[in-house]
């Protein structure tokens, strides 16, 4: 725990003139107030005051009392881009009490049930994102100066790093310089899109670092006339960008991994924990999909047949089933080493606070309940037909954000795992399918306007 004093002093030493009092609304996107140095120990005392009925889904009417935002010291990060200001992540009290509808605030609620059972969940999370320009008629294209978009297998190649190069070493070298631990950087499948590596942490820490990744790419990226897209899907024909969560639990007093057993009767290496606490994700995973998967568009990600193969640059590498397996990229989740799982589902799009919060729950849930994920998945499910798929027992993820809505209204443990904010999350995000679902869609028009 930093203290008031070390960080007073830190800010000096880098001639820190102003703060951001950080906090996050219900889709993950981060508001601030600044204030000048001379507030800092008022920001840690009382907090920044904010009318809450101007954010997004924090439960509050115009005639709410503020909401203030008191700053964790622990998040201190001088801003890369910006040498004279720090930001600090906070959690949102109301007249003096901790306020639940702060999705930082329930994580942590949640993180310390997991405490008294003994856990702590570590967490890495892989972010893809795009580099994109907007043209005048309004349609997106990759960033890319060197003109070398078309290339139909841009992953890993050198001519489709090359013009983003000095973008993802400033980027790099920013969170390096914050002791991230970025330790590698790729082009991937989709034309213009990155992937950027960075260490495991606890799962406050990952997600206070996930939403400060999307203020720093914004700000990186504009300086380089591209805008960085978290957007799950900005192209109909190229991958989407996942936000991949690599997990496991570990013991809350010793710190170590209690996922592992290398006398694994199913060959993974893995415990029976961490089979509960799979059983428990699969059993919870079309409610939990809401939460990892909330917006429109993430379900053309995920979705069924196009989701396994992409028309431009081959597979797209997200699952549509509810599946575990191997070391094996086909499944929803894959061991990715003994003790160690990756959940492939997660969307670039997610609020990481919600999303991690609902997925300890339903891990949580397996293992109270001793839920038996039944035996992994060795096969390759790109090359089974979905009634093949079926005909074994493994489910399909929810195909759109209502599907998935519909699960979580039905699903206590996730809805659980989201507090108060779960209703405010099912009434905003059914509004959000309904303004789509009446759309009339250009792709519509062209296919119905002389159709009959
Ligand atoms: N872009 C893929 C996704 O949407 C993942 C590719 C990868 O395995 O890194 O999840
Ligand atoms: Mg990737
Ligand atoms: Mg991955």
């Amino acid at each position: 725990m930093s203290d008031r004093e070390t960080i007073r002093s830190l800010m000096n030493t880098a001639g820190i003139e102003f703060l951001l009092a950080q906090f996050v609304d219900i889709h993950g996107s981060a508001k601030v107030k600044m204030v000048p140095y001379t507030g800092f120990d008022d920001m840690i005392d009382s907090g920044a005051g904010f009318a809450g009925a101007a954010v997004w889904g924090v439960g509050q009417g115009p005639n709410s009392h503020d909401m203030l935002a008191r700053i964790d010291l622990d998040t201190y990060t001088p801003l890369p881009w910006k040498e004279n200001t720090a930001r600090f992540a906070a959690d949102l009290f109301v007249d003096g009490e901790s306020y639940p509808y702060c999705p930082r605030t329930n994580l942590k609620r949640v993180l310390a049930e997991a405490k008294q059972k003994g856990y702590v969940f570590n967490v890495g999370m892989e972010p893809e994102h795009f580099l994109v320009k907007k043209n005048a008629d309004g349609s997106l294209s990759p960033w890319d100066p060197d003109g070398v978009d078309s290339l139909a297998k841009p992953c890993y190649d050198f001519r489709s790093m090359a013009p983003a190069m000095d973008y993802l070493q400033e980027l790099t070298t920013a969170l390096n310089d914050l002791g991230w631990g970025v330790y590698q950087t790729d082009h991937e499948d989709g034309n213009g899109q990155y992937e950027i590596n960075f260490d495991y942490q606890d799962a406050l820490t990952t997600a206070d670092r996930i939403t400060f990744f999307k203020m720093a790419t914004s700000q990186i990226a504009k300086k380089y006339g591209a805008i960085a897209t978290h957007m799950p899907k900005p192209f109909a024909d190229r991958t989407g960008s996942g936000l991949h969560v690599h997990f496991h639990l570990a013991d809350a007093i010793t710190g170590d991994c209690v996922f592992i057993d290398p006398a694994d009767k199913r060959k993974l290496g893995c415990s029976e924990v961490a089979y509960h606490f799979i059983g428990g994700v699969l059993k919870h995973a079309p409610a939990l999909c809401a939460v990892t998967s909330p917006t429109v568009n993430c379900y053309k990600r995920l979705q069924l047949g196009q989701g396994l193969y992409s028309s431009r640059s081959g597979y797209t590498w997200t699952p549509a089933y509810i599946s575990y397996g191997d070391n094996n990229r086909t499944q929803m989740i894959r061991t990715a080493g003994p003790g160690h799982f990756e959940d492939r589902t997660v969307s670039a799009g997610c609020n990481p606070y919600l999303a991690l919060a609902a997925y300890l729950a339903a891990g949580l849930d397996g293992i109270e309940n001793q839920i038996d994920p039944g035996e992994p998945n060795l096969g390759n499910l790109y090359e089974k037909t979905p009634a093949e798929i079926q005909e074994q027992g493994t489910k399909i993820l929810p195909q759109s954000l209502w599907e998935a809505i519909g699960e979580l209204k039905k699903d206590s443990v996730v809805q659980g795992a989201l507090g108060v904010i779960a209703d405010e999350f099912i009434e905003l995000k059914t509004r959000e399918w309904e303004t789509y679902d009446r759309q009339v869609t250009q792709w519509e028009i062209e296919e119905y306007l002389t159709f009959f």
